[in-house]
């Protein structure tokens, strides 16, 4: 598998990135996890956008879902579609269908009447669904709204995204035994951290070491933190490999 990196700027876009937004490619299957702010130009550089198999997004802040009323634009709108193009499944929690109606209507009266179910086959978040030969699992984790990591396993090889959480038993099954996990890692770590929203690099390696994951990619740091903080943190408490995602850069799973 490849992972590509569309946008790593960590709660919103920063000054050299976009917002939270990824690609996978496993074989022949290419699923978008998250799609922020100003991740779908990012997408229309790495692939075309109709050859998506499917979007799965961990939760539904705008800084990991803005860009998904721009592929509701290309899907409902570009001159030339493909022929015979089907629904693009979209993996998300529970109320996804209504929240991208409101983004993406042009008044609440709209809202009702948006044809995005015509583009869109929008289904809830199970524990493991099937896309091909790609399966995509999930774990609930510990954010101010429902939100979930996501694994992603092909051909023998496993990526878990961590998505937004606080500190969370349920990554760590997750991921145990990956190769990959893609960790967010938000703010330095302190005795006064806010529970149940995000993680510190420390507790990033942390996860990744309680899991035995194969190697670490950090990601989700604000442009008001010090990423290489974040990356020293992590390696005090990981011993495997370890480094900071960049924006558009690919990496073997
Ligand atoms: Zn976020
Ligand atoms: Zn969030």
């Amino acid at each position: 598998m490849k992972l590509v990196v569309l946008g790593c700027s960590g709660s919103g876009p920063g000054p050299g990135s976009p917002a939270s937004g990824y690609l996978v490619e496993a074989g022949p299957t290419m699923i978008a996890l998250d799609l922020g702010n100003g991740t779908f130009g990012a997408l229309q550089r790495a692939a075309d956008p109709w050859s998506l198999a499917a979007v799965a997004f961990s939760h539904l802040h705008p800084d990991h879902c803005a860009d998904f009323s721009a592929l509701a634009v290309w899907r409902l709108y570009h001159p030339e579609p493909p022929a015979a193009v089907e629904p693009l499944p979209v993996l998300a929690p529970a109320d996804a269908a209504e929240r991208f109606a409101a983004a993406y209507a042009p008044s609440v009266a709209q809202r009702s009447t948006t044809e995005l179910a015509r583009v869109f086959d929008f289904r809830t978040h199970v524990p493991q669904t099937p896309l091909g030969d790609v399966v995509v699992r999930t774990a609930a984790v510990d954010h101010p709204c429902e939100a979930y990591a996501l694994r992603v396993e092909h051909g023998g090889r496993s990526l878990v995204y961590s998505g937004d959480t606080g500190p969370c038993r349920g990554l760590v099954e997750l991921a145990a035994g990956a190769d990959v996990l893609l960790c967010e890692a938000s703010w330095p770590h302190t005795d006064s951290m806010p529970t149940g929203v995000h993680l510190s690099g420390r507790q990033a390696g942390e996860h990744a070491a309680a899991a035995g994951v194969g190697r670490l990619l950090l990601t989700h740091v604000p442009a008001w933190t010090d990423a290489d903080a974040m990356l020293a943190e992590a390696k005090t408490v990981f011993d495997g490999p370890v480094e900071l995602v960049r924006p558009d850069g690919e990496y073997e799973v």
